[in-house]
């Protein structure tokens, strides 16, 4: 027998109750059963996938009224703990910035839109009314990544859940401590609210075969999966209806008519946050000879160290690993300050230095290779019609997320007709492309591969048509 959150409230409030009215309260002696408290995690996917199965019988049957306090609830919890899942993700992962964290967990619970994103359309004339609304599908599995573990499981849930799906997480393993505590938290928001117990749910212990087992279940209806390019391509053998957001390069374009200071304040800002973990964030950059020495004179006044000769020689035996002819970052040190990275190689560092530069060829690894460092090689070229075809090569096809900073519309257009990125940020960080200090909607699941793109609630959903015939003839 399995005791809930809910029945242990109403046996407490049967007894206060007959304690109120004078009544001699009968407690039950001892109850010797296995109480769950609901909170989604379980030893096995299997009963994952019952839970969030049963639970979704339960979420379908609610009100919109009633998911919508259960998104804002979601919103609320999450904000109130992002300070202390900030830490944790740090403190388990050993990737980031605590205060960058922060801000992409507020990001995640202020602007991942809620059940508003599902807008019905009517058709109506003289043959009669047809209604496409949004439905749900089901029990998605989402699988999640260890660089932004908290505000994926927030992204996602709020996504998912105003979609009126149920989940079944397989968080990264490293990042199983935080993606669990977020998991909980937020169905402690859902049951609040009146919604289902189980509605997120997941394995204690989550690692590759719980990965495959999820991707695979029965009862798991479809797949969202955040991260490189291995559990992309796993997802989408499985044969049910993937959502993948796979891994990024993104490219900068620096023109010479681009506003030199600013250019380079933007690109220290979006390539050091959270120390380059972001799918998004500038990986490389390709500016115009004229303005280039400008651009890393300015990086350098923002907090860049700009390394040469043997120095970046160094640097690069830390951080590149090379096996069977292709290059690997070194996973020591993803998501390290560049003073730790700086040390490792064997400098002398400022604490307060957020990025390192350094000038490079056009096929050098650390331009091809996703690092996920704060460490930013620059490519000089002649002309910005260069500069755009090496961004093209660079981006890899990942149609992910591409920069320019530039003040000649032809230019800027040109850059976003031939890239083909999902995200394309014109004069600012990379983090605009989220929403983050910028219009529009946030997301932490991008999905290029499959191409959907930026998702929210909608993205989750199928869509159903109602049609009433001759509805307005009379026989
Ligand atoms: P990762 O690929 O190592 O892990 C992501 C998840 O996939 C984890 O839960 C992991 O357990 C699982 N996984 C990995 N290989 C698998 C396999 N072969 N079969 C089944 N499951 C598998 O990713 P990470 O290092 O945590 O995150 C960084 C990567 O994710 C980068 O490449 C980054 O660009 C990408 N990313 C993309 C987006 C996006 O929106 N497109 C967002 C965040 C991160």
């Amino acid at each position: 027998m399995q005791i809930y959150e809910n029945d242990i409230k109403k046996m407490v409030e049967q007894v206060l109750q007959q304690l109120g009215q004078g009544q001699t309260a009968e407690v039950p002696a001892q109850i010797h059963v296995e109480i769950s408290l609901g909170d989604g995690v379980f030893d096995t996917v299997d009963e994952a996938a019952a839970a969030a199965r049963i639970a979704w019988g339960k979420l379908r049957k609610l009100t919109t009224a009633t998911r919508k306090q259960m998104i804002e609830n979601m919103r609320e919890i999450s904000r109130n703990h992002a300070n202390e899942l900030a830490q944790l993700a740090v403190e388990e992962t050993k990737l980031g910035k605590v205060e960058d964290k922060i801000a992409k967990i507020l990001l995640a619970a202020n602007k991942t839109p809620g059940v508003e994103d599902l807008v019905s359309t009517a058709y109506s004339g003289d043959d009669g009314l047809t209604l496409v609304e949004y439905a749900p599908i089901g029990v998605f599995g989402s699988i999640t990544p260890s660089t932004n573990p908290a505000a994926t499981v927030i992204n996602n849930s709020i996504s998912l859940i105003a979609a009126g799906n149920t989940v079944v997480y397989n968080p990264h393993p490293s990042a199983k401590r935080v993606s669990i505590k977020t998991l909980k938290l937020l169905n402690q928001a859902i049951v609040a609210a009146g919604g289902p117990e189980n509605a997120l749910t997941s394995v204690a212990s989550p690692n590759l075969e719980t990965s495959a087992q999820v991707m695979n279940h029965p009862k798991v209806n479809a797949l969202v999966v955040t991260g490189g390019g291995p559990v992309v391509n796993a997802a989408m053998a499985v044969g049910k209806k993937v959502i993948a957001a796979g891994p990024g390069n993104p490219p900068v374009v620096v023109d010479e008519t681009a506003i030199i200071a600013k250019a380079a304040a933007d690109i220290v800002k979006g390539a050091s946050f959270d120390n380059n973990v972001l799918c998004t964030a500038e990986k490389e950059v390709f500016v115009v000879d004229k303005v280039a020495n400008l651009l890393k004179a300015e990086m350098v006044k923002n907090g860049a160290i700009e390394l040469k000769g043997i120095q970046f020689e160094k640097l690069l035996e830390k951080v590149l690993v090379k096996k069977n002819d292709k290059f690997y970052p070194n996973r020591d040190f993803i998501g390290k300050d560049a003073s730790v990275i700086l040390q490792a190689a064997g400098f002398q560092a400022n604490p307060n230095v957020k990025l390192i530069i350094a000038e490079t060829t056009k096929d050098h690894p650390l331009v091809m290779t996703e690092m996920l460092m704060p460490i930013l090689p620059i490519v000089r070229v002649p002309d910005v019609d260069q500069a755009i075809e090496l961004a093209v090569i660079a981006e890899k096809g990942n149609r992910h997320t591409a920069i320019m900073h530039s003040q000649n519309i032809t230019n800027l257009t040109k850059m976003a007709q031939e890239i083909q990125a999902t995200i394309f940020v014109k004069n600012g960080p990379s983090v605009a492309g989220l929403g983050f200090e910028s219009e529009g909607f946030t997301t932490l699941t991008i999905a290029g591969p499959t191409g959907e793109g930026l998702t929210s609630a909608k993205t989750f959903t199928r869509q159903r048509r109602c049609v009433l015939v001759d509805g307005f003839r009379i026989i």
